[in-house]
């Protein structure tokens, strides 16, 4: 964040808490600015002015005047540019989004961001418009987002050697090292990875496409993959808060939610 003063840019509302009674945080991903979070004192919403009023995940016009180097901006005005109503009506979409946003939230700081941006954008409109297996529309979405932010698992060759798998190879995932390990006795044999078999790594190709795969399955260990993998890489340590939610929505069998 280099400016200084008042600016206006297209943002995405990712979080809100209370600060006291009448003053909440509002965190938003911008696409000039990355992540911004400001001081809401009051109704300062559009609704006020009888306009409609923006909640979570809607993409907004957002003035605020900008310090840098304050973890608090000023808000100068916000308006709804775009609801996102379906993720209202679906708790599993608006979970999957959570997660979307938590990833944005702890790997982005305040450089612009318009890839990221536009992907979280189409993720979002994505997931509001999401009419079934939204575990398979969240991992499309997610391995997208993550692959914009920089980080995507090796998954044609052997971390270790190097060479390329076969397609009927058996292999096993090295989350540190970012990508999968032959079983040949010198890399992957003994390695205690979760196993990622041909079948998983064309799903996992398609996924990382955004592509849903048509013969998408096992959501519980693809979810498992791209959290571990998530955690290593893109957020530095610690779980999403927002999987866990997520997780818990899905039905025992772990099929399609
Ligand atoms: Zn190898």
């Amino acid at each position: 964040m280099s400016t200084s003063g008042p600016v206006r840019t297209r943002a995405v509302l990712l979080r809100t808490h209370d600060y006291s009674e009448t003053s909440r945080i509002h965190r938003y991903f911008t696409e000039d600015h990355g992540v911004v979070s400001v001081m809401a004192r009051g109704i300062r919403s559009r609704s006020a002015k009888g306009g409609a009023s923006a909640g979570l995940f809607d993409e907004v016009d957002l003035e605020v005047h900008l310090r840098p180097g304050r973890d608090l901006q000023t808000l100068r005005d916000v308006s709804l540019a775009r609801g996102r109503p379906g993720l209202g009506r679906n708790p599993a979409a608006f979970a999957a989004a959570g997660v979307l946003g938590e990833i944005v939230l702890r790997h982005h700081g305040e450089e612009a961001a318009h890839v990221v941006f536009a992907g979280l954008s189409a993720a979002l409109d994505r997931l509001s418009e999401a009419a079934g297996n939204v575990p398979g529309e969240l991992l499309a979405c997610g391995w997208q987002l993550v692959g914009q932010l920089g980080f995507l698992p090796q998954l044609t060759h052997c971390v270790t050697c190097g060479r390329a798998l076969q397609h009927d190879e058996m292999a096993r995932m090295d989350f540190e090292a970012g990508g999968v390990r032959c079983l040949r006795p010198e890399c992957g044999e003994r390695f205690a990875g979760p196993r990622v078999g041909p079948g998983a790594r064309r799903q996992l190709a398609d996924l990382l496409r955004g592509r849903v795969p048509g013969d998408f399955g096992h959501a519980r260990a693809h979810l498992r993959l791209f959290s571990d993998f998530t955690t290593v890489h893109v957020v530095g340590g610690r779980p999403l808060e927002a999987f866990r939610v997520f997780a818990a929505l899905l039905p025992a069998d772990g099929g399609r939610a």
